[in-house]
């Protein structure tokens, strides 16, 4: 496997790879869920490249960006397991240069939810994967249906930048509780370990009552007092096209229903599709 730490040892690498190169970008502290986006890449046929960095410009001023977990060593050793042929590690400096004078601006499916509720996100989000496209050049790019809404802020900008790559988003990984997995599980306390699934449990029951045709509005009132009497804080739980991520209240093809609740000090995030 090959590891780049700079642009120039990236270029180099990334000659070597082919036209045809799959990407994964992650800020690490790698599990399942990622992993499951490496093997979907691989197996398109293509080789795979990762990224590892952790974006200070997507997180909010009273965020974790320094207690993010940081495992390398280990990310390294997993990536190298499941077959990856490239890893990209680039460090601040890199990604932000002092002249650095650009910034995607985004309205449409950045405007609500996550963007609402944390301001300057997507932005960071999306200029760094801008970022990272043009200095990895992939074909194919994986995303995880788990941040449902990244997936469709990344697909729009795509479009609307014309960048030469394919946008594939793969379904959630979970625990068997139901639980999805993500890097900050790790900070749950035993307590709320065992509270966590609950949002997952009233998203398959919303889910199933909205497609039986129960009321959509009385359905998600029903789940958002079931998370609150469970002692989870939910900041949203919504039925949504899932192109403009704007609510619903009657059922369309591919509605979506987004959630995020917090748990203590965890936010927990996910949605499911109502079909
Ligand atoms: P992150 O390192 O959290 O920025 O995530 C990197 C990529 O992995 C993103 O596309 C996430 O949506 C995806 N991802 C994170 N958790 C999961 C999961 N449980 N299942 C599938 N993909 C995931």
């Amino acid at each position: 496997m090959l590891i780049a730490r700079t642009i120039k040892d990236l270029n180099t690498a990334r000659a070597s790879l082919g036209a045809a190169l799959g990407f994964v970008p992650t800020m690490g502290a790698l599990h399942e869920g990622h992993l499951a986006l490496i093997e979907a890449a691989k197996a398109n046929g293509a080789r795979v490249a990762a990224s590892i960095f952790v974006n200070p410009t997507q997180f909010g001023p009273s965020e974790d960006f320094t207690r993010y977990p940081r495992t390398e060593a280990a990310d390294l050793e997993k990536l190298a397991a499941a077959g990856c042929h490239l890893v990209w590690l680039p460090d601040v400096a890199t990604m932000y240069p002092p002249e650095g004078a650009t910034t995607i601006t985004l309205s449409g499916p950045a405007t609500r939810w996550e963007g609402a509720i944390r301001p300057g996100h997507f932005a960071g989000v999306a200029t760094v994967v801008a970022k990272l496209f043009g200095q990895v050049r992939p074909a194919r790019a994986y995303f995880g249906e788990k941040d449902f809404q990244q997936v469709q802020v990344i697909t729009r900008m795509v479009a609307d930048l014309c960048l030469p790559v394919k946008i594939v988003a793969i379904p959630t990984i979970r625990e068997p509780d139901g639980l999805a997995l993500s890097s900050r599980n790790r900070f749950l306390s035993q307590q709320d370990r065992a509270l966590a699934p609950i949002l997952y449990a009233n998203l398959r029951t919303a889910a199933a009552s909205i497609a039986a045709g129960k009321d959509v509005t009385k359905t998600l009132e029903d789940a958002c007092n079931n998370l609150t009497a469970s002692n989870l804080s939910p900041d949203y739980f919504n039925l949504v096209d899932a192109t403009s991520l704007e609510p619903i209240t009657n059922l369309t093809a591919g509605a979506r229903i987004l959630a995020a609740a917090k748990l203590g000090p965890i936010r927990l995030l996910d949605n499911i599709a109502v079909s």
